[in-house]
C-alpha cells in the first residue's frame, strides 16, 4: 500500500568523544548528533544524521535546524511512498529536497537518508539491499589525529601500534596539520611494521609543491602510503591534478568533490585516482549513487567516508559503502570509523563495530529501534 510521508521530527542529542580529534582545520571533544526522524502514514520512523561543521560542510545545529524544520519539511510532508517502487519514489523525495534549499547538503542528508531508510522498510528489505549490496558489513580504517609538535610523535606511533593490536589493518595519519609529516609517517610505518596498510589524509593542508615534496619523501623512504587524501586546497584543482602527476602514490580527492559535477571535473582532468564519498557532501543517498556510479564506469575507485558523526549517519554510508563494494567486485576499507570515536551510540539498534567491521543488521530499512536513553 502506497504510504506518504506525515511528519518530520528533529533531535538533537549531545555525545562526547572518547579522545579528542584533531585535523588540520579543527580540534573536538564532543559532538551534537542532529538526528532526524522521518514518520510515514503507517507510523514507522526512518533516520537520518546531518554532521555539523562550520570548517567542513559549513553548517552549524542552528542552521540544520532551521533547514530541516523549514524548507525541507515543507517539501517533504505528504510525498508518496510506493513499495513496489521504493527506489523511485525515495529519488522524488530526495530530488524535491534538493531543490527546496541551495547547498545545506548535510540538512538534506538527514531527510534523504530517513527517506530512504523508510522506502527500504516499506519494501522489507535492508537499506543495503536496496541499493544493491548483499553483504552485511564492511571494514573501515582508523583514523589518528594530526600531529603538530616533534614530541608528538612518539605517542602517535604508539596509538598506531594500539589500534593494529585491536584488530585495524587499515590506519589513516591525518598530516598537513604543519607538523614533521615525513617524520611522523616514518615513525608510524616503524611502529606498525610491513604489514598495516597506512593512508594519509591532508585536508587541503599542503600547497601542491610541499605535497609533491613530502609524498616523494614518503616514496624514497620506501614507507608504502597507500593513498594520499586531498593534498591541497579543494578548489585548487588544477594543484591536484599536478600532485597527482608528480607522485607515483594514489592520491583520493575528499574536499574537491561533492557531487557528480565535481567528479565528473575530477576524472575528466585526471586530477585524482580515487574518489571519496560521503553524504554530508552529496546530500544524501541519491546523488552519492550517482557519483559511485559516475566513478566506477571510469574505473576510478571509490571510498566511502564520513564526517565526525554517529551511528546514524554511519549506518546509511555503510549501506552505500556495501552497494560500493558489491558494484565494484573488490571491497576495500572505507573511512567510517566516526562512531568509534563517539562513548555511545545515541540510537537503539541500527550499525554496530566488531574491531575494524561495521556491522548491519538483517532487518528492513538501517535497523534503527528509537533513541537511545
Ligand atoms: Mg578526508
Amino acid at each position: 500500500m502506497v504510504t506518504s510521508i506525515a511528519e518530520v521530527r528533529l533531535h538533537r542529542r549531545p555525545v562526547p568523544l572518547v579522545r579528542p580529534f584533531v585535523t588540520a582545520v579543527r580540534t573536538a571533544t564532543t559532538i551534537d548528533a542532529m538526528l532526524v526522524e522521518v514518520v510515514d502514514s503507517d507510523g514507522r520512523s526512518g533516520w537520518g544524521e546531518a554532521p555539523t561543521s562550520w570548517r567542513v560542510t559549513g553548517e552549524s545545529p542552528q542552521s540544520v535546524t532551521a533547514a530541516v524544520e523549514g524548507p525541507l519539511r515543507d517539501a517533504l510532508l505528504g510525498m508518496p511512498l510506493e513499495p513496489a517502487a521504493p527506489l523511485e519514489s525515495a529519488a522524488v523525495a530526495s530530488l524535491a529536497l534538493e531543490r527546496a534549499v541551495v547547498r545545506n547538503s548535510a540538512a538534506r542528508m538527514a531527510v534523504d537518508c530517513a527517506v530512504y531508510d523508510l522506502a527500504a522498510q516499506g519494501a522489507g528489505v535492508p537499506l543495503r539491499g536496496l541499493l544493491g549490496a548483499s553483504s552485511d558489513r564492511v571494514r573501515t580504517d582508523m583514523t589518528l589525529s594530526a600531529v603538530t609538535k616533534r614530541e608528538d610523535i612518539e605517542q602517535l606511533a604508539t596509538t598506531a601500534a594500539e589500534h593494529m593490536g585491536t584488530g585495524f589493518g587499515v590506519l589513516k595519519v591525518k598530516v598537513g596539520a604543519g607538523g614533521d609529516d615525513v617524520a611522523a609517517m616514518r615513525a608510524v610505518r616503524h611502529a606498525v611494521g610491513p604489514g598495516i596498510t597506512l593512508r594519509a589524509d591532508a585536508n587541503q593542508g599542503w600547497t601542491p609543491a610541499q605535497a609533491v615534496d613530502v609524498i616523494r619523501a614518503w616514496e624514497d623512504a620506501g614507507l608504502a602510503v597507500e593513498l594520499v587524501e586531498q593534498p591541497v586546497q579543494r578548489d585548487d584543482i588544477d594543484g591536484l591534478a599536478f600532485v597527482t602527476a608528480n607522485v607515483g602514490t594514489t592520491v583520493l580527492a575528499d574536499e574537491s568533490v561533492w557531487t557528480s559535477r565535481d567528479a565528473r571535473e575530477v576524472i575528466g582532468r585526471h586530477a585524482a585516482d580515487m574518489i571519496n564519498i560521503k553524504l554530508a557532501k552529496t546530500g544524501g543517498i541519491r546523488e552519492a549513487i550517482a557519483v559511485r556510479d559516475l566513478a566506477l564506469d571510469a574505473d576510478v575507485s571509490v571510498i566511502v567516508g564520513c564526517m565526525m558523526e554517529s551511528h546514524v549517519g554511519i549506518a546509511a554510508a555503510a549501506a552505500v559503502a556495501a552497494s560500493v563494494d558489491a558494484a565494484s567486485g573488490a571491497p576495500t576499507a572505507h573511512d567510517l570509523d566516526a562512531g568509534l570515536w563517539l562513548s555511545a551510540s545515541p540510537v537503539l539498534g541500527g550499525i554496530h563495530y566488531d574491531a575494524d567491521t561495521v556491522r548491519m543488521p538483517d532487518g528492513p530499512g538501517l535497523g534503527i529501534l528509537g533513541l537511545a536513553g
